[in-house]
């Protein structure tokens, strides 16, 4: 981009109700919920965390922080490759891949990381990728680091998938999808990927950064729900800052796949070790997660509860069972109006716009947590109800 084409850059977006603005979130403040919030100033109702369980506030994370940090210091001083790799991150890496049921796990310092790691490693140059449309931009940009040729099927549209790795002209390299999709809460039909990969002896990575701790009958995520084995799935992606309330990444699979990322993934290998403070809150959530598994089962049943209030006061949704609920609204100026309008209303619901979801699907995405009540559920149903009526784009079906 040249120097004088910053403002106009700029400007344009801010005409298009695409510019983008930052609010100062003060999380957990005293004598609140903990779903509570106060963004410049005002005390609001957080329905746009990724706190699936509302661990991010637990106590016993914050204690086993606190107590590595008071053993272990703040910063990990280096890459796992050298000096940097601790006994908390090993622990959190063999309790990972237990709870996944693999050989192995890989902890990254972000989702993001993980994902750019696994698809430029798995993914060779020239090589055929195919992602499902509404993919995650890590996963795209983890293919277009690759240097492979990325090739996007219909959302969850399995059978073109298939079609699709049947014509390539090559054998493609790697099918990737996300396990629930970030901004839409349905989930890829896993099981009929996992068919075509197989058939196409491509590697299938799933990525369920917002499926693990929360989907599944034991809270494992989406391959655990779809009855699927790592036999299926070779590769899991998983993260840790959403339901895990902490922050981070995992990679888990073979032994063999783990020791190739060790080897081969950019994005692990060339930057600090996640800091171990870190990692020992990630372990707790893992414990905590399986000892109060009311917390999965809360997040589901306010999400039930959201859905049958939301749909008979005729707010429109789409199709999810999982905590994040959209709201279309349709264009990025309705999107922005309806978010300040429940802002005034007491909720913090955060207008998702293009280049996050295409073009005149913008919406409100609501996520439901274990940290949320009956009330607050309802009167935000109450208050979306009043803005779907206000908005010509949102009107109730
Ligand atoms: N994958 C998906 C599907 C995500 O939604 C996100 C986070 N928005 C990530 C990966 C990245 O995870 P992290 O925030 O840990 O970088």
């Amino acid at each position: 981009m040249q120097r004088q084409s910053l403002e106009p850059a700029l400007e344009s977006l801010e005409r298009s109700n695409l510019r983008r603005h930052r609010h100062t979130v003060e999380r957990f403040p005293e004598q609140a919920s903990h779903a509570e919030v106060i963004v410049e100033g005002r005390r609001l109702v957080d329905f746009s965390s990724n706190d699936y369980l509302g661990l991010a506030a637990h106590p016993a994370l914050a204690a086993a922080m606190a107590g590595c940090a008071s053993r272990c210091g703040s910063g990990s001083g280096a890459s796992h490759l050298i000096s940097g790799h601790g006994l908390e991150h090993a622990a959190l890496e063999e309790e990972l891949a237990a709870f996944t049921g693999r050989e192995r796990a890989l902890a990254f310092s972000t989702g993001y990381m993980a994902n750019l790691g696994v698809m430029s490693a798995l993914a060779d140059r020239g090589e055929a990728v195919l992602l499902d449309r509404l993919s995650h931009a890590s996963l795209i940009d983890g293919g277009l680091l690759s240097g492979a040729r990325l090739r996007r099927y219909p959302h969850c549209d399995a059978a073109a998938a298939r079609r699709m790795l049947a014509e390539s002209p090559r054998p493609p390299a790697v099918l990737a999808t996300d396990g629930v999709f970030s901004m839409d809460g349905d989930i890829a039909p896993l099981a009929e990927l996992a068919r075509a990969a197989r058939a196409h002896r491509a590697w299938l990575i799933v990525d369920d950064a917002h499926g693990i701790g929360v989907v599944g009958p034991n809270g494992r995520g989406v391959l655990e729900s779809a009855g699927l084995t790592a036999d299926d799935v070779p590769v899991l992606v998983g993260t840790l800052g959403k339901a895990f309330g902490s922050f981070g990444a995992f990679v888990a699979g073979s032994a063999a796949l783990i020791e190739l990322l060790v080897h081969k993934a950019r994005s692990y290998i060339y930057t600090t070790a996640l800091p171990q403070p870190v990692a020992a809150a990630a372990r707790e959530a893992l414990r905590t997660a399986q000892r109060e598994s009311w917390r999965r089962e809360r997040a589901l049943e306010l999400t039930r509860r959201f859905r049958a209030a939301a749909g008979q006061a005729g707010v429109p949704l789409a199709e999810s069972a999982t905590p994040i609920q959209p709201v279309p609204i349709g264009s990025a100026g309705a999107a922005l109006l309806a978010q300040q309008a429940l802002r005034e209303a007491g909720f913090w619901v955060v207008a998702i716009r293009a280049p996050t979801v295409p073009v005149g699907r913008e919406r409100l995405r609501v996520t439901l947590t274990a940290a949320h009540n009956e009330d607050q559920v309802d009167a935000l149903v109450e208050a979306l109800s009043r803005v779907c009526l206000d908005s010509l784009e949102c009107r109730p079906q």
